[in-house]
């Protein structure tokens, strides 16, 4: 009995916390280190509009390319970064670098990004963002803020105020992850997004729908309904619809029976550095245009 309460009282001292600390404090001074370094970059994933195929806009995704650990993914690096009061800083210089990459593109292109629960607490969030819009000269209606249903759990009038905020700035605001956070209807009824985003978890399980389909199993199509449910949900409530995670063409086509709404994924690309993206518009000629060319003022 002593002995198993002298253990409890011990473990304070768990060896396996202690590491997982030493980690973290690590990794903290690494995410200080390489902002400073700038080891941070964003990159872009494609959106195309699904019934036209063209290419409308691209999300910014956060990128780490450490010395040490090399490229890390923003699921690791954004929790710390937010636990470590770093995630302000972090999120401003990849919005300014988005916003003045977003610059070469054509003007109807438009940026997403995404930001965390924090930064969602900030009541100085929308002022700071509409600084780097200013700054950088670019549209805010070209801008569209991602908040993911997971933050939904907190404080909502809170989250409502900052849609609205967002809003009075002029950038537009969409439901991220869709589908799997805690948003009931009546919550999304009173939040005014702009856009939901169905999460890849549920379009990406179409493709099995496919593969049922053609193979004449007839297998369940559940899941089908989930992703369908989600789309009526967002047209039920007149906000249009994204679908992320398309990944092969038969996960297009279902949704293309689904109706008018915007896509990404694997299918048109992994997500690419500005350099790629650079290359990719000038071959679709979707560059914005610059100065007059000088055979032009000539004439
Ligand atoms: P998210 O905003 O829901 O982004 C979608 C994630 O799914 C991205 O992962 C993207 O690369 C991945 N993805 C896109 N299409 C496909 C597909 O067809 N198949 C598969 N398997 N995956 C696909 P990533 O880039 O690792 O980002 C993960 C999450 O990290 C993002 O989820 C977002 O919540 C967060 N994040 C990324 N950048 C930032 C940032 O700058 N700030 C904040 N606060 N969060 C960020
Ligand atoms: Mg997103
Ligand atoms: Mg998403
Ligand atoms: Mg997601």
């Amino acid at each position: 009995q002593s002995k198993k309460e002298g253990r409890n009282r011990y473990c304070w001292f768990d060896p396996a916390m202690e590491v997982e600390a030493r980690l973290r404090r690590e990794m903290e001074s690494a995410i200080r280190k390489g902002l400073e370094n700038g080891e941070f970059s964003p990159h872009y994933e494609q959106q195309i509009d699904l019934e036209t195929g063209k290419l409308v806009g691209f999300e910014m995704l956060a990128r780490w390319n450490s010395p040490e650990m090399g490229t890390v993914s923003p699921e690791i690096f954004i929790p710390v970064a937010e636990s470590c009061g770093l995630i302000g800083p972090l999120s401003q210089s990849l919005i300014a670098s988005a916003l003045r990459d977003a610059q070469s593109w054509d003007p109807s292109l438009t940026l997403s990004v995404n930001i965390s629960s924090m930064q969602l607490r900030d009541p100085w969030f929308p002022q700071k963002l509409l600084k780097l819009l200013l700054s950088s000269d670019f549209p805010a209606a070209r801008l569209d803020v991602e908040i993911s249903e997971s933050c939904l759990h907190e404080n909502l009038t809170a989250v409502q105020t900052m849609i609205v905020s967002l809003k009075n700035i002029g950038v537009r605001v969409s439901l991220d992850d869709f589908g799997t956070g805690f948003a009931s209807l009546a919550q999304l009824r009173t939040l005014p997004f702009d856009r939901v985003k169905i999460d890849r978890s549920f379009v990406g399980e179409l493709r099995r729908v496919a593969e049922a389909a053609s193979d004449g199993t007839g297998a369940d199509d559940q899941q089908e309904h989930i992703v369908n449910t989600l789309v009526s949900l967002g047209r039920g409530l007149q906000i249009p619809v994204t679908a992320e995670g398309i990944e092969d063409t038969s996960i297009l086509d279902t949704l293309r029976t689904m109706g008018e709404m915007k896509g990404q994924g694997y299918l048109y690309g992994k997500p690419e550095d500005a350099a790629a993206v650079l290359k990719r518009l000038t071959e679709l000629d979707m560059l914005a245009e610059r100065a007059a060319p000088i055979n032009d003022d000539e004439q």
